[in-house]
């Protein structure tokens, strides 16, 4: 397998946690490898790529997007010589030194790690969830809110926290109605947050009710539900079901070789990020189940590249790397939109007015990708699919459809979720892609249907 060098340091996990620990490591000239995960524990750039307005991380006193957030640290950590690989860990062994941690492409050794893999989303396992994943329940609300199918309908959020309430009121945009079903008598969110939900006149709250199953046929027509101190079920006429019950923190990987809490969150010594092995260290959501906020994982992020470089020191093991300079920014980490003069001689396009002349006009393979601009997948695809598309210049065309914005086009396209990738022949549709795939895929794709 590639690279079979000792690295100083690995980083897993490309949350605010993970990227900051690559600035830092970078800066002391580390080299760090990160592999910022694909799939395995969410999107690269963690958690708050599914966030709208950040309002608390210091530095914007106007607030900034979450995705537009991680691509700022993403870039800076870019900039000091981080070496990213947008691929999943997994599996480490820790057993031995240096420490071996494997992608499905590569194996790569190391003298130190920092784990900051995060925390995931939980589902809540009904029996129809499988049948209606992506037909009506989502994950992430402000992904998929604005997908047509949300639009002007009844939509119920599950949870009780900070996240249900702040996904509830996004929803609001979109849903005539948002019921929130709150399974005790009270919500976990904070004053502030709870206030917004009970005084707003598009939110109602169901307290003290479970969801037992939804139904529906090929899409979610509505939610049965208990009311779980009298028994007594119902159904909640809703095409939309967003779950908001909490996280489960990403350390299966790590299960029999690092000390974890009856949870599974990483245990660390004195309120710090030092694990139970020397030379590991873990980062943000992924051991701290108290503050969990941005500024708290990029600060423990922070410790941990600052203690493994110490570390290293300490151990004899640190190899220099000279940056005299620091490096470009590459421009696949800014989210500015593309936009063009439709011009047919071009390869990318965006948005409506060039989809419906394309399509007329195009005589190579049409490749359309739709986003909404809050989903975090499509921010994750962006880079992935830039990759490919580049290497098809000149051959294909490319149009980017904000779903947004194209409403009626995403309908006719019959999407029914974001990210979708859509390649048309000779004005036939010849494939569909749902979400995010890796590279080679989208490569393959492409090949296989250029004439
Ligand atoms: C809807 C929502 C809104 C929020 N709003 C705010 C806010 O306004 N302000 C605030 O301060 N905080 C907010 N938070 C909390 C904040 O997002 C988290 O505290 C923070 O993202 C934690 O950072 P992290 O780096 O520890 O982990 P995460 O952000 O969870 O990132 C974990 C990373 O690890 C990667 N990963 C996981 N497993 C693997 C693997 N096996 N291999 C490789 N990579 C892997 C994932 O892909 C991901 O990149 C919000 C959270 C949510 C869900």
């Amino acid at each position: 397998m590639a690279n079979p060098t000792v690295e100083n340091l690995v980083i897993i996990g490309s949350g605010p946690a993970g990227y900051t620990a690559a600035i830092y490591a970078g800066r002391a000239h580390l080299k760090p490898v990160v592999f910022e995960g694909f799939q395995l524990g969410g999107f690269p750039g963690g958690q708050l790529m599914t966030t709208t307005e950040v309002e608390n991380f210091p530095g914007f006193p106007e607030g900034i997007t979450g995705p537009q957030l991680m691509a700022n640290i993403k870039a800076q950590a870019q900039r000091w010589g981080a070496q990213l690989y947008t691929e999943d860990a997994i599996a480490v062994d820790l057993s031995q030194r240096p420490f071996i941690i494997r992608s499905q492409e590569r194996e790569v050794k190391a003298h130190s790690l920092i784990i900051a893999t995060g925390a995931t989303a939980k589902r809540l396992g009904l029996p129809s969830e499988k049948q209606f994943w992506n037909r009506g329940i989502s994950a992430c609300a402000i992904c998929d809110g604005v997908i047509p199918m949300f639009r002007g309908v009844e939509l119920v959020v599950i949870g009780a926290g900070d996240s249900a309430a702040e996904e509830a009121i996004y929803l609001t945009k979109y849903g005539s109605l948002v019921h929130l079903l709150v399974r005790s008598e009270k919500m976990r969110a904070s004053k502030t947050m709870r206030d917004r939900v009970l005084h707003h006149p598009k939110i109602k709250v169901h307290w003290y009710t479970e969801a037992v199953d939804v139904v529906g046929k090929e899409t979610m027509t509505g939610l049965q539900v208990r009311n779980n101190q009298t028994g007594e079920e119902s159904t909640i006429a809703a095409k939309g079901l967003f779950y908001a019950i909490g996280h489960k923190p990403n350390t299966d990987l790590f299960q029999g070789q690092l000390e974890l809490d009856k949870v599974g969150y990483i245990t660390t010594k004195n309120g710090g990020v030092e694990t139970s092995l020397e030379g590991v260290f873990a980062a943000g959501d992924v051991q701290d189940h108290e503050f969990r906020q941005a500024i708290t994982a990029a600060g423990t992020g922070c410790m941990a590249a600052m203690l493994a470089e110490r570390w290293l020191s300490a151990q004899g093991l640190i190899q220099e790397f000279d940056l005299s300079s620091p490096a470009e920014i590459p421009a696949e980490t800014q989210i500015t939109e593309i936009v063009t003069e439709f011009n047919l001689q071009i390869t990318r396009h965006e948005g409506g007015h060039a989809l419906r002349k394309l399509f007329h006009e195009s005589d190579r393979l049409l490749v359309v990708k739709y986003i909404a601009p809050s989903c975090s997948p499509c921010h994750a695809l962006k880079p992935i699919l830039n990759k490919v598309i580049d290497e098809f210049d000149g051959k294909i065309h490319f149009v980017e459809i904000d779903i947004d914005k194209d409403r009626e086009i995403a309908e006719n396209a019959g999407v029914i979720g974001t990210p979708t990738v859509q390649l048309f022949k000779n004005q036939e549709l010849v494939q569909e892609v749902r979400g995010v795939k890796q590279k080679s895929e989208y490569r393959q794709l492409i090949e296989s249907n250029i004439s």
